[in-house]
C-alpha cells in the first residue's frame, strides 16, 4: 500500500486516518515512522506539547539527564542520523536529548503529521463499524480504524494534595512540568520535596545557587555514581562504525543496554557470579571497581543483587559504607542510608549528590520522622509545628507511572466501558499492549510490558514495530478489529505477577507497584523477565496468528 492509497483507504471507509497516535515522544515517533514511511498508512499524531520529545520536552529541570549511556539511548530508525549526530557526554543532559529529537524530527520530516499543542480528552470505540473517534480538549474529533496510545509511561506528574498549597506566596514547580523560561535559585530559600531520580538530579543544581536548600526526604534511595564525562575520543567513531551490530548486542541483554557501549572495553565486573560465592575481599574489590567505573556497572556487578535478599543486603552494606565516608554529619549520613533492599526501588545515578549534604546551605529533613502537615503562605509546616520558610517549592514527586496518562483520558471501549473504571482494581493487559474490551486500541509501554525496566527507547521501538506489523497483518487479512481474550489477559497478568514474586522488586513499596500514588491499587506494573524474553514472547504470539487475541472481520469494509 503506498502512502496515497493508505489515505484513500481511510477515506473510502469514511474515516479521517487509518491510525491516530497519541503522543510524540520516542514511542509515537517510532510508530509514525513504521506506519507512514515503511507501510504507507495515513497517520495523525496528536501531541499536547509544542514540540516532539515527550519526557525530554517536559522535564526541563536543571540537572535532568539520561541514565542509559547516550550512545545507546537513541533511536535506531535512521542510519543517517546515527552517523550525523554527535553526543558530547557519556550521559547526555536534557537540552542535548531534546536537540537530538528535533534533529531526528527534521531529518525524517515528522512534524507535518503531528498536531502539536493539542491534548486528547477522550477516545470512543464504535461497535457499529469497529472504528475509534478521538476527541481533543478543544472539541475536534477524528475517526480512525486503529488507535495507538504512545502517551508515555512517566508523563503524568504526581502532585500530592498538600493542604494549603494554593496559599503559598512563593514559586511552585514540578520537575516533570518544568517551565521553558529560566528558573533561578540564586539568592533564594528553596524547599525540595522528593528524592527520587529527578530529585537527586535537581538537588545538585539547587544546592549550587540557593542561599538555603531544604531537602525533604521520605525515602533514602540507592544512589550510585554516574561518573559522567565527555565521550572518549575514538569511542563515538567506533560505535558509529558498528552501530547495527552493537545495537543487536545491547538488545541481547535483559535491560536492552550494556553498562559499557563497546565490548572491546575491558570488563569491569564479572556479572555472572553470585555475590554470595566470592570472598569478602573479592566482593569489596568488585564493588569498588564498579562504583568507580560508574553507570550501571554496580547494578550488573553480580548476578543476584536483584534476586535474593541476602545478596541485596550485601550491596546495601557497601553503599552504606560509602555514604558514611562521604557525608561528614553522622546524623545526616544515617538518614541517607537506604533502609529497603537494594533494587526494590529504582536505583539512581548521580554525580555529586551525597556531598551536597556537607554544604552549610543544605539541610536534610526526614519527612517520615516529621511529616509535612500543610503548606502555608510562607512555606512548609511539618507535624512537629516547625515552619520552613521558603521562597520556592520544587516538587520532585514523580509520576502516576504506567497508567496515569491513559486513565487521565476518557477511553470508552466495548459497551461504553471506561478504561479508568475497568482498571479500578489495578490495570490488566495482555503483553502490556492491549486490553480486553478495547478492540483496536494498542498501547506502547503499557502496564505489564517490560518498558520501564529496559532502555525505554529500545522497548518503545520493539513494541511500536510489533503493533504496526499487527495492524499490517489485520488489514492484509481483512480484519477490522482485534482484542485479547479475557483468558489470555488474565493468564498474562498472573504470569507477570509470578515472575515479579521471584525477585527483589516485590520486597518493598515502589512506583513499580503503584505505591507512590495515594489510593492507587497495588499491582506489579512491569514484566521482569527481561527484554529478550519479552520480545520473543511477543514474536511467538504473532507467529501463531496472534494467539490469545480474537480477530474480527465481521464488520470488514471493502
Ligand atoms: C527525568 C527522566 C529521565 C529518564 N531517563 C531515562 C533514561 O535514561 N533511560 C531510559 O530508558 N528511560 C528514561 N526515562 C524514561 C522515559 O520516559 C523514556 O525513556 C522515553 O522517553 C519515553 O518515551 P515515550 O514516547 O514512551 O513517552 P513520553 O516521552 O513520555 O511521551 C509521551 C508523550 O505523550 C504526550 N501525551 C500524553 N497524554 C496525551 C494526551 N492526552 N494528548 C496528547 N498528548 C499526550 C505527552 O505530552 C508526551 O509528549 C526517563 C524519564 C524521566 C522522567
Amino acid at each position: 500500500m503506498d502512502r496515497a492509497s493508505g489515505k484513500a483507504k481511510a477515506e473510502s471507509q469514511g474515516l479521517d486516518f487509518d491510525v491516530v497516535v497519541v503522543g510524540a515522544g520516542f514511542a509515537g515517533l517510532a510508530t509514525l515512522h513504521r506506519l507512514r514511511d515503511q507501510m504507507g498508512y495515513s497517520v495523525r499524531v496528536i501531541e499536547a506539547g509544542s514540540a516532539a520529545g515527550g519526557t525530554w520536552y517536559w522535564n526541563r529541570y536543571p540537572g535532568a539527564r539520561c541514565d542509559v549511556e547516550s550512545l545507546q539511548y537513541s533511536m535506531s530508525i535512521s542510519p543517517e542520523v546515527d552517523q550525523e549526530w554527535n553526543w558530547t557526554e557519556r550521559f547526555a543532559a536534557q537540552p542535548e536529548i531534546l536537540e537530538y529529537t528535533q534533529f531526528l524530527v527534521d531529518k525524517m520530516d515528522f512534524a507535518k503529521d503531528i498536531e502539536f499543542n493539542t491534548r486528547v480528552a477522550s477516545a470512543a470505540f464504535d461497535e457499529s463499524d469497529n472504528s475509534w473517534t478521538v476527541t481533543t480538549q478543544g472539541g475536534d474529533s477524528l475517526r480512525c480504524r486503529w488507535l495507538v496510545m504512545a502517551a508515555g509511561p512517566l508523563s503524568t506528574p504526581n502532585l500530592p494534595d498538600f493542604p494549603g498549597l494554593d496559599s503559598f506566596e512563593g514559586e511552585v514547580y514540578h520537575t516533570g512540568a518544568w517551565p521553558k523560561e529560566e528558573v533561578s535559585f540564586k539568592g533564594k530559600r528553596v524547599a525540595q520535596i522528593g528524592t527520587g531520580s529527578s530529585g537527586v538530579q535537581i538537588a545538585q543544581e539547587i544546592a549550587k545557587h540557593a542561599t538555603k536548600h531544604y531537602v525533604l526526604q521520605r525515602t533514602a534511595h540507592h544512589i550510585i555514581p554516574a561518573a559522567n564525562r565527555p565521550i572518549n575520543p575514538g569511542e563515538q567513531e567506533e560505535v558509529k562504525k558498528r552501530y547495527r551490530e552493537l545495537r543487536d548486542m545491547w538488545q541481547a541483554t535483559p535491560g536492552a543496554t550494556s553498562y559499557q557501549s563497546l565490548p572491546s572495553n575491558p570488563s569491569i565486573v564479572p556479572g555472572d557470579k553470585s555475590v554470595l560465592e566470592v570472598s569478602p575481599e573479592e566482593r569489596r574489590e568488585i564493588f569498588d571497581n564498579a562504583w568507580n567505573y560508574g553507570g550501571y556497572a554496580f547494578h550488573r556487578s553480580f548476578n543476584d543483587l536483584l534476586k535474593s535478599t541476602e545478596a541485596s543486603t550485601l550491596a546495601n552494606e557497601y553503599i552504606a559504607e560509602r555514604i558514611l565516608e562521604i557525608v561528614s554529619d553522622p546524623a545526616a549520613a544515617e538518614k541517607l542510608v537506604p533502609k529497603q533492599f537494594y533494587g526494590t526501588k529504582r536505583v539512581i545515578l548521580d554525580t555529586n549528590y551525597y556531598s551536597i549534604f556537607n554544604q552549610e546551605n543544605v539541610e536534610l529533613i526526614d519527612v517520615r520522622e516529621d511529616p509535612i502537615e500543610r503548606i502555608t503562605p510562607a512555606g512548609i509546616q511539618t507535624a512537629s509545628g516547625k515552619l520552613y520558610e521558603v521562597d520556592m517549592i520544587v516538587c520532585a514527586t514523580g509520576f502516576d507511572a504506567m497508567t496515569g496518562s491513559l486513565t487521565r483520558m476518557d477511553i470508552h471501549g466495548r459497551g461504553g466501558a471506561v478504561l479508568r473504571d475497568v482498571w479500578k482494581g489495578g490495570p490488566e493487559s495482555y503483553l502490556g499492549i492491549m486490553v480486553t474490551g478495547f478492540p483496536g486500541m494498542f498501547i506502547v509501554g503499557g502496564p505489564q510490558s517490560c518498558s520501564a525496566l529496559a532502555n525505554v527507547i529500545v522497548a518503545n521501538e520493539q513494541q511500536a514495530e510489533w503493533i504496526c506489523d499487527c495492524i499490517g497483518y489485520l488489514d492484509k487479512n481483512g480484519y477490522t478489529s482485534i482484542e485479547p481474550t479475557s483468558k489470555a489477559q488474565s493468564d498474562w497478568v498472573e504470569h507477570v505477577n509470578e515472575l515479579a514474586d521471584g525477585t527483589i522488586y516485590t520486597k518493598g513499596p515502589s512506583w513499580y507497584s503503584g505505591a507512590n500514588i495515594e489510593g492507587k491499587p497495588r499491582t506489579f506494573l512491569l514484566y521482569v523477565a527481561g527484554y529478550p524474553t519479552y520480545t520473543k514472547t511477543c514474536n511467538d504470539v504473532a507467529e501463531k496468528g496472534y494467539e490469545g487475541f480474537e480477530l474480527d472481520r465481521a464488520k470488514a469494509v471493502n
